[in-house]
């Protein structure tokens, strides 16, 4: 009896989750057990990915995964609703808290579902965006003709200063005058240098546009008071929630402008109701209320000192990991970094190197990272001039100077060594292969997964 009370409990049920999977589906326990060993036995390099923590992936496979329910938190459509708005209440609150927002709307299911809201919350069919250019550090979903937001809008790409590769804002305000967008929007998933979000208001401003910043690569950060915040300028600020450490979903954030008015039809209705709306029904169906729950465990670590003082520490390795790779003679974009990323150019760093060679060799050695099309890179995008590292992944580790001289060293012994072939074919030695994998292994089980 006592054993049977013990198994209906919620603790044991949710202990013997991977027990139950293991006994289940035998081939994709094993396969979540290797890729557990892929993590632990290479050193990640990708800036986009982050690792979030135990407790995270506890609430996203705990049983509020099977509530289903629309509307938001007080209006929702279906009964038993009481728990989940708990949760959902404080998740939104805690976002605010961390972000110092009044705004936080913690339920699209993705980065990129957080912008759809918004743009198909402010744009009619054919209204136009001015927006970073992908093929210069933007982001698929900021308007790419590929993407839903290309789809339907007319949108104007600004560029990076060719010369330094920098944010131009004179020349965007120039575009903004020209194009008269009905939304601009900033932030980038390859750009190593401080965004001002306050000059980006201005320029708005200046045109009657809205502004929205998305601060996917970059919120951790802007958390910590690393980077500047834009949740007081831009009328709205989105961000991914995995890539600050959290669970894989979206936010949308607003700060003094989140009550302003906007005349749909011909209704005034406040912006961030507007939001509410758009989320649902508009965009989305049911929200993921697990997912919010990882998110609501995920923002109450972010409110550590430990959280916080970790973002200081990611930018230190990076710009460590810059300066040793430039020194090294590597052509590191912008000469350095302010944040978590480096972009370099590989093709003018090594001889006949492209970015997809040097992902491909250094994975060879156990060192994950990615090719990146760079600003005025005449490469084929599928090779790439370029590679993109970052460092969230080997601070939250506890790795710090020692690891990333160490990581440097072997990245630049391996890209040494490749016999580049052509373009995507390369020879690298196995016995250097081997070596070099050794020494990744030695480091990455000195700092295991956190
Ligand atoms: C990663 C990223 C996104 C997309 O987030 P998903 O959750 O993967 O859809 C959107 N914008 C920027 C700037 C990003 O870097």
């Amino acid at each position: 009896m006592l054993e049977l009370l013990e198994k209906l409990s919620s603790q044991q049920y949710h202990k013997d989750i991977f027990d139950a999977l293991k006994k289940q589906d035998e081939q994709i326990y094993q396969l979540i057990v290797k890729e557990y060993e892929r993590l632990h036995n290479t050193i990640q390099l990708i800036a986009a990915e982050n690792q979030c923590s135990q407790s995270v992936l506890a609430a996203l496979g705990s049983i509020v995964q099977n509530k289903t329910t629309e509307g938001f938190p007080g209006s929702r459509f279906h009964g038993g609703c009481e728990v989940v708005d708990n949760i959902e209440n404080i998740a939104a609150a805690r976002a605010r808290e961390t972000f110092d927002a009044q705004y936080a709307n913690v339920q699209p299911h993705s980065g990129t579902n957080a912008n759809q809201i918004v743009i198909t919350a402010l744009l009619e069919r054919d209204d136009t965006i001015l927006s970073l250019g992908m093929d210069q550090g933007g982001h698929v979903s900021h308007g790419a003709n590929v993407a839903f937001s290309g789809k339907f809008f007319k949108v104007h790409n600004y560029s990076v200063n060719k010369s330094n590769y920098l944010l131009d804002y004179d020349s965007i305000k120039a575009m903004a005058i020209a194009f008269k967008p009905k939304l601009i929007i900033c932030g980038a998933t390859a750009y190593s240098r401080t965004i001002d979000f306050k000059k980006f208001r201005e320029i708005a401003d200046r045109v009657g546009a809205y502004l929205l910043a998305d601060i996917s690569h970059i919120a951790s950060l802007v958390i910590a008071g690393a980077h500047p915040s834009p949740v007081n300028h831009a009328h709205f600020t989105t961000t991914s929630t995995y890539k600050p450490g959290g669970p894989r979903g979206g936010l949308i954030l607003m700060g003094h402008d989140f009550d302003r008015t906007i005349t749909i039809g011909d209704k005034e209705i406040p912006l961030y109701k507007l939001l509410d709306k758009t989320t649902f029904p508009g965009v989305q169906g049911t929200p993921y209320l697990n997912n919010i729950a990882a998110k609501a465990v995920f923002f109450k670590e972010t409110l550590s000192e430990k959280y916080r003082a970790r973002q200081f520490k990611i930018i230190e390795n990076a710009k460590r990991l810059a300066g040793n790779l430039a020194g090294l003679g590597y052509d590191v974009l912008t000469n350095g970094t302010d944040n978590h990323m480096v972009l370099v150019n590989i093709s003018n760093s090594i001889e006949g190197l492209t970015g997809l060679i040097a992902q491909q060799s250094l994975e060879d050695c156990g060192i994950i990272i990615n090719m990146n099309k760079l600003p005025y890179d005449d490469k084929n995008a599928k090779i790439t001039s370029g590679i993109r590292l970052g460092t969230p992944i080997v601070t939250k580790n506890g790795m710090g100077n020692e690891e990333i001289d160490t990581i440097t060293t072997l990245i630049d012994t391996a890209l040494r060594k490749v016999k580049v072939i052509s373009d995507r074919k390369y020879e690298l030695d196995g016995s250097v292969k081997e070596e070099i994998k050794e020494k990744v292994k030695q480091i990455s089980s000195r700092f295991p997964l956190r």
